[in-house]
């Protein structure tokens, strides 16, 4: 096992992975920004590097500052947390050349995996359904073709998109040529590759993902599945596991498409594989995320088993100690994502003015908060994730609507309120609801 890890993260993310570190017996590393100094991961982790300014790009994804941040403290491996630098290929070879343990899949299946077109082809040639689309999209009158051919409503995506950006909706071959000409520059200056490729536009839609666990030596382990369909412009917001949507019949296909990608890429480390499920049951494989979720705890409170803490084991090369049979998946775990409203607003300097945190069984806050903390503008707007667990679906609803009275965040705007409306409305407390359900919602 490891003695010494580096995290490249900040947030909540890092709070998390420094908490798994201290339960294992692990010397932890953190790294922060210029305009982190007042970060609660850095006074958590056993030691700390500054790796530059505020900008992520001179810090959280400087790749040769946290190298050598990581070679000077004597770290073996480097855990990359979500975001920044967890699906790059090129720091995950970085991390091989010197010698250190990146925490996650290997380099070449973050590239392949990353590269969602040639991902759909895998999946196809492992007979894995993908949701009908093309192949990459050369030009505006191959757009033309492709789009008649699969018929609208089609989605544009980026190659190398991820959260939720890079995705764009046509309705009709009016909308075609402006959308293919924006969604293809745009992806060019966000992913830095303007390759787009085009699927069908299913709706509705849930949008279902099955966590898995791979170790070196061929044993996956499928952790159950979460619902994520609550989303505002593709970004989950609510997720929950078991789906209401899915029977043990159903569960089966899910986990045995899921296995089977898993298996077909020779994956290993922590995964998830992302599927969009129709009202006639019809599963569509979409991405695979090479990398922990942000919303892993639901899997963790309905499984028991910690997999950042896998991640770790499985990175120095400890063989999975269940079986799938051994895998008990119950109860209902539900997360409500407790977001910024405006970043912009928020990072003018204003603190956290008073902070409190619910509690009780099986109430689990992440967060990096604490009281006079002031908020930066710099990076993402997640301030933390609350997540319960009971057994009953109900009781669940009944649990996060009570730890969301419980929480009390001023000084900044969040969506708590937001949160709190989603639990009480029919459609989710039916489980019938779809990705469209915060549209419908106006
Ligand atoms: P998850 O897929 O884990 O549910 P998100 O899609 O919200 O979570 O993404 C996780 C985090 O990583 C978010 O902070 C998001 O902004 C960031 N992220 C994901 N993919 C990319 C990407 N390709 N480029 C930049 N940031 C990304
Ligand atoms: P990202 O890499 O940004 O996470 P995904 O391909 O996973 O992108 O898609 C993000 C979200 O967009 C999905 O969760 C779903 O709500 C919506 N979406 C993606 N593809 C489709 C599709 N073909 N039809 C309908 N909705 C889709
Ligand atoms: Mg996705």
């Amino acid at each position: 096992m490891f003695s010494k890890i580096l995290i490249a993260n900040r947030g909540e993310v890092a709070v998390r992975i420094i908490r798994a570190c201290k339960e294992m017996g692990i010397i932890s590393v953190a790294v922060y920004s210029e305009a982190d100094k007042e970060s609660i991961h850095i006074s958590m982790a056993d030691e700390c590097v500054c790796v530059g300014g505020a900008l992520s790009k001179d810090s959280y994804l400087n790749q040769q500052a946290i190298i050598t941040a990581a070679q000077l403290h004597g770290c073996e491996a480097i855990h990359p947390g979500y975001g920044f630098l967890a699906e790059n290929a090129q720091f995950a070879n970085l991390c091989k050349e010197n010698g250190i343990v990146f925490i996650g899949p290997p380099a070449e299946l973050i590239a392949q995996m990353g590269d969602k077109d040639a991902a759909r082809r895998m999946m196809q040639k492992a007979d894995v359904p993908v949701v009908p689309g093309s192949d990459l999209i050369e030009s505006y009158e191959a757009a033309v073709q492709e789009a008649a051919r699969i018929g609208y409503p089609i989605l544009i995506k980026a190659k190398a998109g991820g959260g939720g950006r890079g995705i764009r909706l046509v309705e009709s071959e009016d909308e075609l040529e402006n959308a293919f000409l924006t969604a293809t520059a745009e992806a060019k200056s966000a992913f830095g590759d303007g390759s787009v490729y085009m699927e069908k536009y299913l709706s509705p839609v849930k949008h279902i993902e099955v966590q898995v666990l791979a170790d070196e030596y061929g044993n996956v382990l499928a952790l159950g599945e979460r619902e994520c369909s609550i989303q505002l412009k593709n970004q989950k917001i609510l997720e929950e596991s078991p789906s209401t949507a899915i029977d043990a019949a159903l569960r089966e296909k899910l986990f045995s498409y899921a296995i089977k990608a898993v298996k077909a890429v020779k994956y290993t480390n922590a995964g998830t594989i992302e599927f969009l499920l129709d009202t006639e049951n019809n599963i569509y494989f979409m991405e695979m995320n090479t990398r922990l979720q942000v919303e892993h705890p639901v899997t963790e409170m309905i499984t028991g088993i910690d997999i950042v803490k896998w991640q770790i084991r499985i990175a120095a090369g400890v063989a999975l100690s269940y079986k799938q049979s051994d895998i008990r998946i119950g109860g209902c775990a539900i997360e409500c994502r407790i977001n910024a409203s405006s970043m912009q607003a928020e990072g003018t300097g204003k603190g956290i003015e008073f902070f409190h945190v619910p509690g009780g069984p099986a109430v689990r806050f992440d967060t990096f908060l604490y009281q006079g903390y002031k908020i930066v503008p710099f990076y993402d707007s997640l301030l933390g994730k609350v997540i319960v667990y009971a057994k009953t679906r109900e009781e669940a609803i009944r649990k996060m609507q009570a730890a969301l009275c419980e929480l009390v965040i001023e000084g900044v705007e969040t969506n708590i309120v937001q949160q709190t409306d989603i639990l009480s409305e029919e459609a989710f407390k039916t489980g019938q609801y779809y990705t469209n359900f915060m549209e419908n919602r106006g």
